[in-house]
């Protein structure tokens, strides 16, 4: 017999947002602490040829994202983050 009060179950390497959470937590590329939606900073993909991420203030641009927090330690270090090279390869390049 399992107890009936599973709430909220958090796997770290799930990417599906939890929606027993009622505050969006996104998780910090760099640390990999959570954080409220509001109080971390999302990047994209390059969307033309430039080599980097591009901010997105307002969290409303599609594809994949990826979140900083903003400690200056993980903001220093985001600086040589490169994980993101990967997983944007194939999206919003037009050839
Ligand atoms: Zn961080």
């Amino acid at each position: 017999m399992h107890p009936p009060n599973r709430s909220c179950k958090i796997e770290p390497n799930n990417h599906t947002p939890h929606r027993c959470n009622h505050v969006p937590m996104r998780m910090c590329v760099i640390c990999r602490q959570r954080f409220p939606k509001s109080e971390i900073i999302r990047y994209t993909c390059p969307q033309n040829d430039k080599q980097e991420l591009c901010p997105d203030p307002t969290g409303k641009r599609s594809g994949r994202g990826f979140y900083v927090c903003t400690s200056s330690e993980c903001m220093k270090k985001f600086k040589k983050f490169r994980g993101w090279q990967k997983k944007c390869r194939g999206e919003h390049y037009d050839n």
